[in-house]
């Protein structure tokens, strides 16, 4: 005998999860607003959907991120989509939009991120400074594809490059360079916790002590920033010491870090000193 068809709201309770991630996956799966969802609690999903709903609910149950899950997760206001084929975008990271964004204002500024990903840092100055020349680079072909279609849904400009970190750029430069590389050491506990499990690990770690991706961009960047142009990097909650040293030693001045909301050293940058 079948078991009686759920409705809504039995398909909520029976979830298995936190409830506002299972009012999030409910609402996707079953096309309905989550206000909706309390409306119709009572009236009972088409049996493809209960399969479809119950399904997202074992994904989760199984660690699976609910951005993965939904397609999509916002950031600095703007909804991008995301697979697993790029880095879930974080809200510590607009933090570095923020200082950017503060650095650019209306300038026509030639604007550079490094590494990435799902296009969200490149995305959001692209959105939010029209004047800027915004270029990206990421060496993950899947990735790129994402960041493509993320700015096209945005409408904005953004000029994509495959590569690895300046490899696509010979002979370009910049007046601001941003980057959110992967900078967790190997071996880190958390790559082997909650929706780090799932993330492309090459977003998120070097494969060696953390600083390796840093080092590069550091290294790097004043063959490709003009004269007074910025250096922006996140980094992990131990590394805004080594990131300044690591910049003061390139010929940065103005070296500095800034904390994210939860009040730690989250983003390190300076500013390229002009030759006397
Ligand atoms: N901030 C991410 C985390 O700790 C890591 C992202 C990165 O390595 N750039 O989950």
């Amino acid at each position: 005998m079948n078991e009686a068809s759920p409705t809504v709201g039995q398909l909520l309770a029976a979830a298995g999860i936190d409830p506002f991630e299972a009012r999030l996956l409910l609402a996707h799966a079953l096309g309905l607003t989550r206000v909706q969802l309390i409306t119709r609690s009572h009236e009972q999903p088409a049996a493809g959907q209960v399969q479809a709903v119950r399904d997202l609910f074992a994904r989760r149950r199984a660690g699976e991120p609910v951005a993965y899950l939904l397609g999509h997760r916002e950031f600095h206001g703007l909804l991008l989509r995301v697979t697993p084929d790029v880095l879930i975008p974080r809200p510590e990271t607009e933090l570095l939009v923020d200082l950017a964004s503060e650095r650019i204002g209306n300038q026509a500024w030639r604007v550079l991120d490094l590494g990435t990903g799902s296009g969200a840092i490149a995305i959001a100055l692209a959105h939010l400074h029209p004047a800027a020349q915004v270029f990206a680079v990421d060496l993950s072909a899947p990735a790129l594809a994402i960041a493509r279609e993320n700015a096209v849904a945005n409408g904005v400009k953004v000029e994509f490059a495959e590569g690895s970190w300046y490899g696509p750029l010979a002979g370009m430069q910049f007046d601001i360079i941003v980057s959110n590389p992967p900078y967790i050491c190997a071996g880190d506990p958390h790559l082997a916790q909650g929706d780090l499990r799932f993330e492309p690990v090459q977003a998120l770690t070097d494969q060696a002590d953390g600083l390796d991706a840093l080092r590069m961009i550091v290294s790097g960047a004043p063959a490709h920033l003009a004269p007074g142009g910025y250096l922006l990097m996140e980094h992990g909650y131990d590394q805004a010491g080594a990131v300044r040293a690591l910049l003061a030693h390139a010929g940065f001045g103005n070296v500095e870090s800034w904390r994210d909301l939860a009040g730690i050293e989250r983003v390190s940058g300076g500013r390229l000193n002009t030759r006397p």
